[in-house]
């Protein structure tokens, strides 16, 4: 059965995708294996050695690219952000990236 949407029911799905798709954490990555971090990727603000060195973690969970690395508990700006799947640290700005393509 051929059929075909409108041009009009084509530009309310285009809005859609748009809308979906924006959600501001494509672009960034974890510098070293390339993960990219979702609305629902959670860090925990745990005590930590190197490279870090911050002892007096308060244990909230929460998407720590939602504020650029402080924790909303303890209000601990974090430096370092590690990547839950290669379980490497990172600068935290070096997570952004910088050129558009
Ligand atoms: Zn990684
Ligand atoms: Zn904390």
């Amino acid at each position: 059965m051929a059929y075909k949407i409108s041009p009009e029911v084509e530009e309310i799905l285009k809005e859609l995708v748009k809308d979906a798709g924006g959600d501001g954490f494509e672009r960034i990555r974890c510098p070293l294996c390339r993960w990219q971090p979702t609305a629902e990727s959670r860090w925990c603000c745990a005590s930590s050695g190197e490279p870090e060195n911050f002892d007096g973690g308060c244990y909230t969970v929460w998407n720590t690219f939602e504020t650029r690395g402080r924790c909303p508990g303890c209000n601990h700006q974090w430096r370092w952000t590690i990547c839950p799947r290669c379980h490497g640290w990172s600068l935290h700005n070096d997570w952004y990236e910088k050129n558009a393509s």
